[in-house]
């Protein structure tokens, strides 16, 4: 079923060449296959899939709510009452250190602590999340990380700060050397990590 879902939505045109295409598609068998042992091995723990959220944010200044919105591939039902929160990666495993800090399982601890996620069977707000878990397919590991409600509070206010600015219309570059050597616009932009520096030590304004 899951070769046949693969094969489905198969788009090798969406590789930059027939070589990338083939060499991921090598790469999708055994990643299904032990995705599937482990969904398998671990289904009667869940609670829910694909879970939507909306969760409202209060700026608290009388300004309209901040309305944050998203997915969470899985949660699962823990022995003690509480709940795992889990996200389905492709690609590098990250470092237990990058697990601590990852945005998107904050977001995620944060929507389930604030209520906005209901118990599919009962209806009630979920338990906060005691475990939030990225697995990475390819290799199939899995690495877990926890958050404090200091540290959820302090994403909070950051997404509010960050909301704040966006509504002001305060869209500032803000360059970083790994950022811009990713970034599909550095040709272009003038912000870009290196440009300003050196223009401000040659003196060029242009
Ligand atoms: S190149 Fe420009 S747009 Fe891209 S990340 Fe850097 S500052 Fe931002």
């Amino acid at each position: 079923m899951l070769r046949d879902a693969l094969a489905e939505v198969w788009r090798p045109t969406a590789y930059v060449d027939s070589m990338a295409a083939e060499h991921y598609r090598t790469r999708s068998e055994p990643a299904l296959r032990r995705f599937y042992e482990r969904e398998v091995s671990t289904l009667s723990r869940a609670a829910d899939f694909e879970v939507g959220f909306t969760l409202e944010l209060d700026p608290r200044d009388g300004a309209e709510p901040v309305r944050f919105t998203g997915f969470i591939d899985r949660i699962d039902r823990l022995p003690d009452g509480s709940i795992e929160i889990i996200d389905y990666k492709t690609g590098r495993p990250k470092t237990q250190y990058q697990v601590d800090s990852d945005e998107q399982l904050t977001a995620y601890a944060l929507t389930v602590r604030e209520g906005a996620v209901r118990d599919p069977d009962t209806g009630e707000r979920l338990p906060r999340a005691s475990r939030l878990t990225l697995y990475f397919t390819e290799t199939d590991q899995a690495i877990s990380t926890t958050r404090t409600d200091e540290e959820l509070d302090a994403y909070r206010d950051k997404v509010l700060a960050l909301a704040a600015r966006i509504r002001s219309g305060h869209f500032a570059a803000t360059p970083t050397s790994s950022r811009c050597r990713s970034c599909d616009y550095r040709r272009i932009c003038p912000s870009r990590w290196g440009e300003v520096r050196t223009k401000a030590s040659t003196g060029c304004g242009s």
